[in-house]
């Protein structure tokens, strides 16, 4: 299958050119001509499949035609629950429709309204927003939706966690009934599936991969941790690793996310920390900084990180274990971008056990105890036999599971000089044309 073979506008093949993509991904080979079709979708694809392009690519497609009705308003709506997706979604809006002329607007919250009010007077083609935002311009009577043929739902199951649902069908609801709807979420169940009845007609289910399938390019491991102390002398020691090109470091608070990112700077670390409390500013300079390699570590909180896509990550480490198993597959997600290979390290003491093994059960993966020698914990919490037949299941996997006997395996090499450690070559999947 390439790009040729789904009857994209001859510009936007050029911008896929431009882009230097070669091949469809396959949530692109499925998405893009039930799209074109007019089907609304409801597709399960995490972040570094290729799902913005999915949607966006035949999304301007359609705009490579004049709209019938004869107004300013959005064509396309593209809803995200956090601003930093809202960029990078804008950003590939510009990117895929760089040949065509275009008005792309983002509607976020944070942003002043007076600038928000002047661009939507204006002629917009695709509108990329956040629901609490975009909410506002609708109660104020500024977005006129008469022309919008195509409503996004981008990280559906996100938008929900983080109590958009009210604003999404509210949204929803102000838009043309004869819309197409897609909506992406990790997800499609439970909650999202209900959700998707309301606003979808008949949607396509489009799942390109078996939950277990996913994050195979990303090596899973565990250390576990006896405390703070030896949770922060096995950081320091992960970040002198020459193969750590650039991490993102996961805590549970804004404030733990400031001073580790603090203790890390004083230690003589190029780190910073990226959360909530930061205002707009704060948080794209810091963005700006990593996506340029002039920041090796970012320690961050769950909302302020999701949809990064830098490609130098070749580290996610969860410093602490996220609260919800989902989240743990966004913070890996970091990772092992297009095609990269990443690693992903957790840490775990005796109180994460439960929520390990829901994020366990989640991704379908158990995830390989790793030890380094010098940083062994003085007790393993977990019991040496197997918890379940999910174990035997990914035994044999490369860089996969424990040992045979069930014991964390011992990884003396990792940071070591002329030892080496599986899959230490991180980034040699790296193709070079997957910037973005
Ligand atoms: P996404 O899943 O949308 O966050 O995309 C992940 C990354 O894949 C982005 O950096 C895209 O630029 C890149 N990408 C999207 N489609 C392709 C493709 N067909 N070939 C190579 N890279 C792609």
């Amino acid at each position: 299958m390439s790009f040729e073979n789904l009857k994209l506008h001859p510009s936007i093949l050029q911008a896929i050119a431009d882009s230097g993509y070669t091949v469809p991904t396959p949530i692109q080979a499925e998405a893009i001509p039930a799209v074109l079709a007019g089907h609304d979708i409801m597709a399960s694809a995490q972040t570094g499949t290729g799902k913005t392009a999915a949607f966006m690519l035949p999304a301007i497609h359609r705009l490579s035609t004049p709209s019938a009705v004869k107004s300013k308003g959005p064509r396309v709506l593209i809803l995200t629950p956090t601003r930093e997706l809202a960029t990078q979604v804008n950003d590939a809006a510009r990117k895929y429709g760089k040949h065509l002329r275009l008005n792309t607007v983002s509607i976020l919250g944070g942003m002043p309204y007076p600038l928000q009010n002047k661009l939507l007077s204006g002629y917009v083609d695709i509108l990329v927003a956040t629901p609490g935002r975009l909410i506002d311009h609708i109660d104020r009577g500024r977005i006129d939706f008469s022309r919008l043929e195509m409503l996004i739902l981008d990280e559906a199951d996100r938008m929900l966690d983080m109590g958009f649902i009210e604003d999404v069908e509210k949204i929803a609801n102000a838009t043309p009934a004869s819309r197409q709807t897609l909506l992406f979420s990790a997800t499609l169940d439970g909650n999202i599936g209900k959700l998707a009845t309301r606003l979808l007609k008949d949607p396509k289910r489009i799942q390109v991969a078996a939950q277990q399938d996913r994050h195979e390019n990303i090596e899973q491991r565990l250390h576990y941790v006896d405390d703070m102390a030896h949770k922060s002398r096995l950081l320091q020691h992960m970040l002198t690793d020459i193969d750590l090109t650039q991490a993102i470091v996961f805590t549970a608070t804004k404030r733990d996310a400031d001073m580790l990112a603090e203790d890390l700077f004083a230690q003589g670390h190029s780190a910073a920390a990226l959360h909530g409390d930061m205002n707009q500013g704060a948080r794209n300079r810091t963005l700006t900084k990593l996506r340029r390699g002039g920041l090796r570590v970012l320690v961050a909180t769950d909302v302020a990180a999701r949809g990064i896509d830098v490609a130098g990550i070749s580290h996610v480490i969860n410093f602490d274990l996220p609260k919800f198993a989902e989240d743990y597959v966004h913070r890996i997600g970091r990772t092992g971008r297009a095609g990269a290979t990443g690693i992903a390290v957790s840490f775990a003491s005796h109180k994460d056990m439960q929520i390990l093994q829901r994020i366990e059960r989640f991704t379908g993966q158990a995830i390989a105890a790793h030890t380094i020698a010098g940083f062994e914990p003085k007790r393993v919490p977990r019991p040496s036999a197997p918890r379940s037949g999910q174990d035997r299941k990914f035994s044999g996997k490369p860089g996969g599971n424990r040992s045979a006997s069930g014991q964390p395996r011992r990884e003396g090499g990792f940071a070591r000089s002329g030892e080496k450690r599986p899959n230490s070559g991180g980034f040699a999947h790296h193709s070079g044309r997957r910037h973005g």
